[in-house]
């Protein structure tokens, strides 16, 4: 194999329906700044994530970070290890202090047992994150939250389009944040969202995106620029027309992964919750110590035959200098985030991986395994 295979290769429709956008786009001169496709996109997302509010961002991150803003959530926050750097610095950036707690080995997603015994006077919201799109254990974190009356925020980058018993994951905890980063399901090259569950939050966050702008004369906070703009969002409209056929192709190589690692002894694949419809974001993998290869050595076999499987996620957020000297990183007490981390192999998936591919990834598995 001559050309490099990576983790994820975003959907790029044809490159000719994207030229009646922005002919509409050169003659309203609308650039940015809540224009008619960021209109358009909301609605649409809306409706097709099955939310009832939505306000795009231009990237998860200052979703992440806006959303802590809306709720005024202060001091203590609890918060998963096991995610991507973003989800702890969006506390940082707030001055707030994260929490770490383990993760339950079956999901990767926040152990609620371990969340409840976090919890502090100081504590005043639980951010958790649907990792690789498996939802979180939403009914015991809302529980726990309504019981200690504390806020839920999800960061819910990896969920676009995940839903449990016909319901979108997005629906839960007071708000949910999703990213439209090229490396995601859905992307408008970059892009993000909040989605909140009523039309004054939308429009308090709408304000805080806007630099605190409430009309022409009127700041009401400290707001940032977070707005996304008119061509992101009619690449996200196009890009919607597309998605439904992605995600059945994304489903095709889980199947074909599946198929064949699935017998291979020492590795480990997640299975999907009852009633779930997933996004196949992901296709991770444990190397235990079963199999004769580390993860390391699998992730370097891949790399000398051009195949960049990536390491999501290693190493956790709490080894990070920003982080180690919390009294909540001490990598003894987060032994199932230790453990995953150490093991763990995100293997190829997007919609035009060639089947060939696969087979060849699956092939150097076998033979890891002295097949
Ligand atoms: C991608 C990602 C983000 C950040 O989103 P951006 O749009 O890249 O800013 C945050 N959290 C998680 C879990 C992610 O995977």
């Amino acid at each position: 194999m001559s050309k490099v295979i990576p983790v994820t290769s975003p959907l790029l429709p044809p490159l000719e329906e994207f030229i009646p956008y922005l002919e509409q786009m050169w003659e309203s001169r609308r650039l940015t700044n809540g224009g008619p496709f960021h209109e358009q996109l909301e609605q649409a997302l809306a409706e097709y994530l099955g939310v009832d509010y939505l306000c795009l961002f231009a990237n998860g991150t200052l979703a992440l970070v806006t959303a802590l803003q809306a709720l005024r959530i202060t001091g203590e926050v609890i918060t998963t290890p096991y995610s991507f750097v973003a989800t702890a610095h969006s506390l940082l950036w707030n001055d707030l202090a994260p929490v770490f707690v383990d993760i339950d080995p079956v999901t990767c997603n926040l152990d609620p047992a371990s969340i409840e015994k976090a919890i502090t006077p100081k504590t005043t919201a639980i951010l958790p994150v649907h990792c690789y799109g498996t939802p979180c254990d939403v009914e015991k974190i809302q529980a726990i939250a309504d019981n200690y009356g504390l806020k839920v925020i999800y960061d819910a980058a990896h969920t676009f389009g995940v839903r449990q018993n016909g319901t979108s994951i997005l629906r839960h905890g007071d708000l949910s944040i999703l990213s439209f980063h090229a490396t995601k399901v859905f992307n408008t090259f970059e892009g993000g969202a909040i989605v909140c569950p009523d039309a004054k939050t939308k429009k308090r966050i709408d304000y805080l995106k806007n630099f605190g702008f409430a009309d022409e004369v009127t700041v009401v906070a400290p707001g940032i620029n977070g707005k996304m703009s008119e061509i992101n969002a009619a690449f996200g409209l196009l890009q919607l027309k597309h998605i439904d056929r992605a995600l059945g192709m994304r489903q095709r190589i889980d199947q074909r992964y599946r198929e064949a690692i699935g017998q291979i002894p020492g590795l480990e694949l997640f299975t999907l919750p009852q009633g779930h419809e997933a996004n196949y974001s992901y296709f991770p993998i444990l190397v235990t110590e079963r199999y004769p290869l580390s993860r390391d050595q699998v992730y370097e076999l891949m790399r000398a035959h051009d195949i960049l499987a990536r390491r999501y996620f290693y190493p956790l957020i709490c080894e990070f200098p920003m982080y180690r000297g919390l009294p909540s990183a001490d990598l003894s007490k987060l032994p199932v985030a230790k453990r995953i981390s150490s093991q763990i192999l995100c293997l190829p998936i997007y919609p035009d991986l060639p089947d060939e591919v696969v087979d060849t990834i699956c092939t150097l598995l076998r033979q890891g395994a002295g097949q």
